[in-house]
């Protein structure tokens, strides 16, 4: 069977501070992530391999399929360990200002322009009620991009959306640091979005 392992970041734990504080980091990656690294190989464990031949974005985009009695669990542990592994990919500590080329068009077209996306995308990270993320999602039905929160880890990949840029809103994300000031962690995130690598993502997807 598929067995999951836990992503090896792509930067030190320390690079991304001050906007991401080390201590932080390594508690999100080793315990957190490893923790949906291990449900989610625990419950799969529980099911025949004939239920989830494909990688975890395609099992999610298909929750039907899964047996009822670990369907909640998939949809936890699976979006968790799914969700984190893009946000380690889309941070960096060698970023650039703003997106650009195709996605930097798109989101002119869609919101108007790159500091008013910006705002929107802290509006609605703000509004999220509990734990969950907010999202920049690629719609392929409408070949369009879309901005999405999802509660808990819930993944867009189970309502049929291609994520490509998520942020951890769960107060472990944040806390330490940031204590309840979550629009302070917001602010501080935008200095470490990896633009080129969201940028390439879209420009696989999107059609001309
Ligand atoms: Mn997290």
């Amino acid at each position: 069977m598929v067995k999951y392992e836990l992503p090896k970041l792509p930067y030190g734990y320390d690079e991304l501070e001050p906007f991401i504080d080390k201590q932080t980091m390594e508690i999100h990656h080793k315990k957190h992530h490893q923790a949906y690294v291990d449900g989610l190989n625990k419950t799969l464990a529980k099911i025949s391999s004939e239920f989830h031949p494909q990688y975890i974005s395609a099992v999610l985009s298909d929750l039907d399929a899964i047996p009822e009695s670990v369907r909640s669990e998939v949809n936890f542990f699976g979006g968790g360990f799914e969700n984190h592994k893009l946000f380690w990919e889309t941070m960096t500590p060698k970023p650039i200002d703003q997106p650009i080329g195709k996605l930097g068009d798109a989101i002119d077209v869609y919101f108007d322009n790159f500091e008013n996306f910006k705002k929107e995308f802290s509006n609605k990270s703000m509004s999220i009620q509990g734990s969950g993320w907010c999202w920049l999602v690629f719609n392929q039905t409408f070949n369009k991009i879309e901005m999405i929160t999802t509660s808990n880890q819930d993944s867009p990949w189970s309502i049929r959306k291609i994520p490509l840029l998520g942020l951890d809103l769960w107060e472990h994300a944040y806390y330490l640091k940031y204590e309840n000031k979550r629009l302070d962690y917001i602010s501080a995130w935008w200095n470490v979005v990896n633009w080129d690598y969201v940028g390439n993502r879209f420009s696989e997807l999107s059609q001309d």
